[in-house]
C-alpha cells in the first residue's frame, strides 16, 4: 500500500511513497548490522561533532522544515519550527552530556570492580505523527552518541518528515546505515522486531500499538520502551494563581491542535473557585483562532487525519448523549479540512468516553471537586498515568500531589512537558520505560559488569 501525504487542512493529497518490498527491507536491516558493528567502535568526539552538525543543519533550516510538519499534519507554522529548534538543543545536549552518561561506573569491591555502558545494536523506532521531528530526535540524539544505529518506522502519515530526518543525519556526516527510514505500514512492525539483526524496540504511539509491540517484543525477548498514551489531570486548588492556572490549561489542551500525549484532557477543579475558573476558561477557549495552519494568526490548525476527527466527534456524542454538557464547541467545523474547534464537557458520567478514554483532539473534561481528597482520587481514576500538573502554592498540598498522583511526572504550578534534561514517560497503560535525561539513553544499553580480580580462588562463591 502507498505510504501518501495528506494536507489534513485542506485533504489534498501531497506526495506518495511506495512501500519498501521484502527485499529492500532486507537490505536496509543488513545495512544497520554491519553498521553497527563498525559505528559502536566510533570515539565519541566524533559522534559528538555530527550530532552538534545535526542540530546546525535543523536550526538553519527550521523554516523548511517547519512547512513539510505542517502541511503533512497540521500544527501551526510557529510551533513546527519550534519543534525544529527543540531537537537541535536536544542534539546540542546530548552532544554535551553523553560522555559523562556514559563513563564507567565504579564498584566498590574487592580488586577494581566498574560498570562499562555499551550500545545494544540496531534499535526500531515506531513513531507517531503529533511531534513528527522532536518524538525521532529524543530517541536518535541519544541513542546514536550511545553508539546505537536506528530503523525508523514512522507514522504512514509522514514520510516527508521521515525521509528529512533522515536526510539531516546523513548530511550531519553519519554513516548511511546509522539512521535509514523504512517506509513500510504497521502491519510489517511485528516481522522487523522479530528480525534477528534487530535488538530492541521503542514505540512512541497509542495504547493498542503498545499491546501489539511490546507483545512482539517479549516474545522476541528483546529490550522494549513503551510510550504510550494519556489522560493527564489538571488540577487547581483554590491558592492557585488564578490567571495562570486559567491561560496555562487553555494552551495545555490546545497544544498541538490537542494532539499531545501529555495535553492537559482533565481539569479537575477545587469548588472554591470553579465557577470563576470555569466562566474564565470557557471565554479564553473560545477566543482561540482555528483556521489554516500556515497563517501567523491561527492559535490552532487542524485534526491530523480524517479518522481522528470521527473518533474525537464520536467519543463527544456519545459523551453527551449519556449526560455530559458542553459548555463550548462539541461539533466539527463545516467544510474541508479535519478542523474540530476547542470544546469544554462538563457533568461528565463515570463510564462514558470523555471519562474513561483518551480524546486526542481539543476537548477538555471538566470537574468539580470537593477537596483534595477528591482531587487525588479522580486523577488517579484513569487506566493511564503519563503527566499532570496540579496548582496549588499550599506546601501540603504540593506533598500530597507529589506522593500521590499515580503519574510518570508531576508538575506544580508548571505545565507539563518534555525537555531534554528530565526523564519522560508513564506508569499504567501510559506505558514503561523512559527517554531523555540519562535514564533515556541507559534503555538502550548494556550495563556490563567488569570485576577485575587477582586471579584467587572463588571458594564459597554462591553463584
Ligand atoms: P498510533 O496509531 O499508535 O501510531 C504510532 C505508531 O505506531 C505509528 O508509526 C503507527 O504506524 C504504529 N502502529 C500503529 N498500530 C500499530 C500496531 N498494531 N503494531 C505496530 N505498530 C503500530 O498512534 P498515533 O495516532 O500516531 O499517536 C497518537 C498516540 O500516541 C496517542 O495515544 C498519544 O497519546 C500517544 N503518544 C504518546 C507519547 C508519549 O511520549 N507517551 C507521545 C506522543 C504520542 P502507522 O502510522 O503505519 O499505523
Amino acid at each position: 500500500m502507498p505510504i501518501t501525504s495528506v494536507n489534513p487542512a485542506t485533504g489534498e493529497e501531497i506526495k506518495s511513497f511506495d512501500e519498501l518490498d521484502g527485499r529492500q527491507l532486507d537490505e536496509k536491516l543488513e545495512l544497520a548490522a554491519k553498521t553497527f558493528r563498525e559505528y559502536r567502535r566510533t570515539p565519541l568526539s566524533e559522534r559528538r561533532e555530527k550530532l552538534l552538525r545535526a542540530a546546525e543543519i535543523l536550526d538553519e533550516e527550521a523554516g523548511e522544515f517547519g512547512r513539510i510538519i505542517t502541511s503533512e499534519m497540521g500544527k501551526t507554522l510557529a510551533s513546527a519550527e519550534g519543534e525544529v529548534h527543540k531537537c537541535a538543543r536536544g542534539c546540542r545536549y546530548y552532544a554535551e552530556t553523553a560522555q559523562r552518561f556514559l563513563a564507567d561506573e565504579e564498584i566498590e569491591l574487592e580488586g577494581r570492580a566498574f560498570v562499562r555502558y555499551q550500545p545494544i545494536g540496531p534499535i526500531l523506532a515506531v513513531m507517531p505523527w503529533n511531534f513528527p521531528f522532536w518524538q525521532v530526535f529524543r530517541h536518535a540524539a541519544p541513542a546514536l552518541m550511545a553508539g546505537n544505529v536506528i530503523l525508523l518506522k514512522h507514522a504512514s502519515n509522514v514520510p516527508q518528515c521521515a525521509l528529512a530526518i533522515e536526510d539531516v543525519i546523513r548530511r550531519a556526516g553519519f554513516p548511511e546505515g546509522a539512521f535509514q527510514t523504512l517506509l513500510v505500514g504497521s502491519s510489517r512492525v511485528a516481522e522487523i522486531i522479530e528480525d534477528e539483526r534487530v535488538r530492541a524496540v521503542t514505540l512512541t504511539g497509542s495504547e493498542g500499538a503498545g499491546k501489539s509491540v511490546g507483545s512482539a517484543a517479549g516474545k522476541n525477548i528483546k529490550k522494549s520502551v513503551l510510550e504510550l498514551g494519556g489522560s493527564d489531570p489538571f488540577i487547581v486548588m483554590p491558592s492557585a494563581d488564578l490567571d495562570r492556572a486559567v491561560s496555562t490549561a487553555v494552551t495545555a489542551r490546545t497544544l498541538n491542535n490537542g494532539q499531545s500525549c501529555i495535553n492537559a484532557k482533565r481539569i479537575i477543579v477545587h469548588q472554591d473557585v470553579a465557577d470563576e475558573f470555569t466562566r474564565r476558561y470557557v471565554e479564553q477557549m473560545q477566543a482561540l483562532k482555528v483556521g489554516d495552519p500556515m497563517q501567523e494568526e491561527t492559535d490552532m490548525g487542524p485534526l491530523a487525519m480524517p479518522q481522528i476527527l470521527e473518533d474525537v466527534d464520536a467519543q463527544v456524542r456519545k459523551s453527551v448523549e449519556m449526560g455530559a454538557k458542553v459548555l463550548t464547541g462539541g461539533k466539527p467545523v463545516d467544510g474541508p479540512g479535519n478542523f474540530y474547534p476547542p470544546t469544554v464537557l462538563t457533568d461528565i458520567p463515570e463510564d462514558s468516553p470523555a471519562y474513561r478514554e483518551e480524546i486526542f483532539g481539543p476537548v477538555a473534561s471538566l470537574f468539580v471537586v470537593r477537596d483534595i481528597d477528591e482531587a487525588i482520587r479522580i486523577a488517579n481514576d484513569s487506566s493511564f498515568g503519563l503527566g499532570s500538573s496540579a496548582w496549588t502554592n499550599d506546601p501540603e498540598e504540593q506533598e500530597r500531589f507529589i506522593d500521590e498522583i499515580e503519574a510518570g511526572m508531576v508538575y506544580i504550578n508548571k505545565m507539563t512537558e518534555s525537555t531534554p534534561e528530565a526523564p519522560f514517560g508513564g506508569v499504567k497503560n501510559s506505558g514503561y520505560g523512559r527517554e531523555l535525561s540519562h535514564f533515556g539513553i541507559h534503555e538502550f544499553m548494556n550495563a556490563k559488569t567488569v570485576w577485575i580480580g587477582d586471579g584467587g580462588s572463588a571458594a564459597g562463591a554462591v553463584e
